[in-house]
């Protein structure tokens, strides 16, 4: 090489070697970090853009659900007790649940479905949750519940906390195909300086831990290392998604919370989840209540109802109407600011879509209540990214009903709005 020459003695022997070096260490060190970095951007862009598409089509498919379900459900109620075709109706609902919970999942993982944090009682969620849990992992499996006593309530959003038990319960079914026992349990724990290096995302303080443990097959290193990342799965096709844990993980993520696993081949698995103390107690919230059909019927209050997808416009006012409310529909922000005006604002609360054509549902409950400010608004969405304009609706304390609503969900949040707003 040019940059080495023979190093000669007085006697003209070689003696040596005379060279000039480079210490590159620090160049492939930055090369790397560059290559990694690189890699990250790349993986960061490819799941903003899935992320997208998961949205975008969460939203059209909300739409559509909310109709499916909607009528399915005022068809169901119109049966008689007893009716052949009751069972049959029963499996569309069935159905139509099942695929709301998948969009949910979807725009759970898009990380874009907006987070409503509460007070909450983990160890109520569990309870209300089990029966449906014990469906979901079958008869051929335990379920045990282990909740603690006095245990304190946490901020979390409990649409999301659900979501997360039900990901967890599939794995731990999946995992025990010879059988077994899943157990889930809530304590209070202290995380000190020690205990915290359990993860990164890990602090101190006092926290509530969910744990679902089961008796399955387990996890070796190598498993454990990707189990997070979206669209990993050891399932065989048709079977596995790969998106439960990555919705988890992004769902404890944006509560603030982390997540630990204890697993190893043949012995098992533990999901632990710490979720932050809440500084309110459990606010009593509609979805504990039961719900009894009848407080939720209208006495002819006039609803003005906005909405530009067909379907959904017409089953909400089909089923408000067939509900005892009188309802006027209309498909845009102007037709509506023009019915309001036309009836001399004679209506006892505005139900709107939050994305319509021109204005949005936001400015419009705007205009309309600096006209009427005791007028009760509700608003509605299936989108839950930027256009649903979330921050803004939190910021204002708007009442919302997240896409695809059921017809119980529809006609709770009415008479709520009714009941609370309309009585001032
Ligand atoms: P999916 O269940 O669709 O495969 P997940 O993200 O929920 O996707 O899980 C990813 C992978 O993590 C699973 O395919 C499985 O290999 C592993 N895993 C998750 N939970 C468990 C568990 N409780 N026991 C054993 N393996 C699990
Ligand atoms: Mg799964």
């Amino acid at each position: 090489m040019a940059d080495k020459i023979p190093y000669r003695n007085d006697d003209g022997e070689i003696a040596g070697i005379i060279g000039l070096s480079v210490d590159i260490t620090e160049r492939i060190r930055v090369e790397h970090e560059l290559l990694a970095k690189e890699e990250e951007l790349r993986q960061s862009q490819k799941m903003e853009a899935v992320g997208r598409l998961a949205g975008g089509i969460a939203h059209d498919f909300n739409n559509l659900l909310t109709a499916i379900s909607g009528y399915s459900q005022l068809l169901y109620g119109r049966m008689p007790e007893g009716d052949a075709n009751r069972e049959l109706m029963k499996n569309v609902l069935d159905a139509a649940e099942h695929a709301a919970s998948l969009t949910h999942q979807l725009l759970a993982f898009s990380r874009k479905q907006p987070v409503q944090l509460r007070s909450i009682d983990l160890n109520k969620t569990v309870s209300n949750m089990q029966a449906m849990l014990k469906r979901l992992i079958g008869e051929d499996l335990g379920l045990d519940t282990e909740l603690g006593s006095d245990l304190e309530c946490v901020a979390a959003d409990p649409s999301h906390i659900e979501q997360v038990l039900l990901n967890l319960a599939v794995n731990a079914r999946d995992a025990m195909p010879d059988g077994g026992t899943v157990t889930i349990r809530t304590e209070h724990v202290t995380v000190n300086d020690e205990a915290s290096k359990m993860s990164p995302d890990a602090h101190t303080g006092d926290f509530v831990c969910l744990s679902v443990t089961d008796e399955g097959v387990g996890m070796d290193r190598a498993t454990l290392e990707h189990i997070f990342e979206p669209f990993f799965t050891t399932k065989e096709k048709g079977k596995g998604t790969g998106l439960g844990l990555s919705v988890v993980y992004g769902c404890i993520k944006q509560h603030g919370g982390w997540i630990c696993v204890d697993s190893s081949p043949g012995l098992g698995t533990t999901f632990r989840i710490y979720l932050g103390l809440s500084d309110q107690s459990a606010a009593s919230s509609a979805d504990d209540k039961p719900i009894d059909e009848c407080v939720l019927e209208g006495h002819d209050e006039r609803i003005l109802l906005v909405e530009d997808e067909p379907v959904v416009r017409d089953f909400a006012s089909r089923a408000l109407r067939e509900k005892g409310y009188e309802v006027l529909d209309v498909g845009s922000a102007e037709e509506c600011l023009e019915a309001f005006e036309r009836e001399g604002h004679m209506f006892d609360m505005v139900f709107s879509d939050v994305v319509l054509p021109g204005k949005s549902g936001v400015q419009l409950v705007d205009e309309l209540i600096s006209m009427d400010p005791n007028l009760p608004v509700l608003l509605s969405s299936g989108y839950a990214d930027q256009k649903s304009q979330w921050p803004i609706i939190r910021e204002k304390g708007l009442r919302f009903l997240q896409k695809p609503y059921s017809l119980q969900d529809l006609l709770s949040s009415i008479r709520e709005v009714l009941d609370q707003d309309g009585a001032v």
